[in-house]
């Protein structure tokens, strides 16, 4: 098919896709016998967003889930009703954070809904938090348990687990996968072609899951997985297997040197490690981890939410990779004034930093724990303003084309030199509905026209 008129770095240009590649670029094609055509009218054509850091399986299960927390629910009548009115027989809450109704365990949820079994996740996505019922339900006063169960000093489950997402998706929902179209759907609509599923606990269910998603076309995008050391290879060719997942907790610390030989065991297998870390310590440890265990050119670390000065430094130093979501500037940055220590708040979510000191960046939108929507992080890496318009590390600003770069890197590469609308190029393209100029000033994913992957339209406004 012919893309005609759009702007192509800065030029108007007649695209040819063929083969599920741009086969031509030019001022004008004449099109052949009965080629569809579309007239782009100087829409602006990219190369499709990468969403390097995203939780499919989890993002795919909160489209069906009881909002919990700000912007929706703040405070805890508003947690009430929501729960009340939800319907379902074991109701499913996510994006809960404490400024609702404070730490929630059993007892506190009971306050709230006692009649149905209900588990609430954390916006950190670390925590679920469960009523008698959900426990009952689970078995967990009787003997099911897992690590990551908390218990009283009696040995009664309080109702919070953390990390247990894959354990608990097994068990409550095993003949019921989560449908990935609505996910795959939602992507294609905001321009996005490929993803890192950045999960930590994917194991050989979810792998089927993603994989008959893939085939089935319900996932449009190209499909990166990290994983733990062993997460089984993908049977389809299509799905890379890539980075090794490294969390850290601060809650729970490994020793510098249980942290290091895990780096040496991923690299050992070939694999680079990405590694969660969010405050300051957490950072540090990955960080000086890397650099005694001998970095590999793929490792990455994902959020670095805090970084001073001196770690940005000792990142820029191991060559790591960082994979940022400017979008919880907006999304979360009221709480983060309120909340972090304020000689923490400059170092929040950095952009120019970052890459003044030589760090590959990249971004990605940690849905569902954030917005799915990869084009309200570029516009708070831009404007680095919180929800209530309060600005937030404005050191860290970056240009329109910075920010849209931070999803243009290739999913092995995220914040490597970004793809290009070229020739031979696989033609997983993004078309606006107006020229870059226009587009740049108001960044919305309400301007995405259509969307292609392999030259397969998979949206079109
Ligand atoms: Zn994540």
């Amino acid at each position: 098919m012919l893309i005609r008129r759009a702007e192509i770095e800065g030029h108007l240009r007649d695209v040819r896709i063929a083969a599920g590649r741009i086969e031509a670029i030019a001022e004008h094609i004449a099109p052949r016998a009965g080629e569809a055509a579309i007239d782009a009218a100087g829409g602006a054509l990219f190369p499709g967003l990468h969403d390097h850091h995203i939780h499919l399986l989890a993002l795919a299960a909160a489209l069906g889930s009881v909002a919990c927390g700000p912007p929706v629910v703040l405070d805890r009548a508003a947690l009430a009703n929501a729960l009340r009115v939800a319907a379902g027989d074991f109701l499913r809450g996510v994006g809960y954070h404490e400024s609702v109704a404070g730490a929630l365990d059993r007892v506190g949820l009971d306050a709230l809904i006692a009649d149905r079994p209900a588990r609430i996740q954390h916006r950190s996505g670390a925590l679920w938090m469960l009523n008698s019922r959900a426990i009952d339900r689970l078995g967990l006063d009787r003997g099911a348990d897992a690590p990551g169960v908390e218990r009283d000093a009696a040995g009664r489950a309080t109702g919070r687990l953390f990390r247990l997402d894959t354990w608990l998706r097994a068990r409550l929902a095993p003949g019921a996968p989560p449908d990935l179209a609505p996910v795959g759907r939602l992507l294609a609509r905001a321009g996005v072609t490929g993803v890192t599923d950045a999960t930590a606990d994917t194991d050989s269910s979810a792998l089927a899951l993603l994989e008959a998603a893939v085939v089935s076309g319900a996932l449009p995008q190209r499909l990166t997985l990290m994983g733990p050391v062993a997460l089984p290879t993908p049977a389809h060719r299509e799905i890379a297997r890539a980075h090794v997942k490294l969390v850290l907790d601060e809650r729970a610390l490994p020793t510098f040197e249980a942290f290091c030989a895990a780096i040496v065991d991923a690299h050992a297998q070939d694999r680079g490690v990405a590694i969660h870390c969010v405050g300051r310590a957490e950072l540090a440890l990955a960080a000086g981890a890397l650099a005694e265990a001998g970095p590999r050119a793929d490792d990455r670390l994902e959020h670095a939410a805090v970084a001073p000065p001196e770690l940005v430094e000792l990142v820029a130093k191991t060559g790591a990779a960082v994979v940022t979501q400017p979008n919880f500037i907006e999304e979360r940055g009221d709480d983060y004034l309120r909340e972090v220590e304020p000689r923490d708040l400059p170092w929040l979510y950095r952009g120019r930093a970052w890459l003044e000191a030589g760090v590959r960046l990249a971004g990605g939108s940690d849905a569902p724990f954030g917005a799915a929507d990869p084009w309200r992080a570029i516009r708070a890496a831009v404007s680095r303003l919180t929800r209530a318009g309060v600005p937030l590390g404005e050191g860290e600003r970056l240009a329109p084309e910075r920010a849209l770069a931070l999803f243009l890197g290739p999913l092995d590469d995220p914040g490597g030199a970004p793809r290009r609308v070229a020739l031979g190029a696989p033609a997983d393209i993004c078309l606006l509905d107006r020229s870059w100029r226009s587009a740049r000033e108001e960044l919305s994913s309400a301007h995405v026209r259509a969307t292609w992957r392999a030259g397969r339209l998979v949206h079109e406004a």
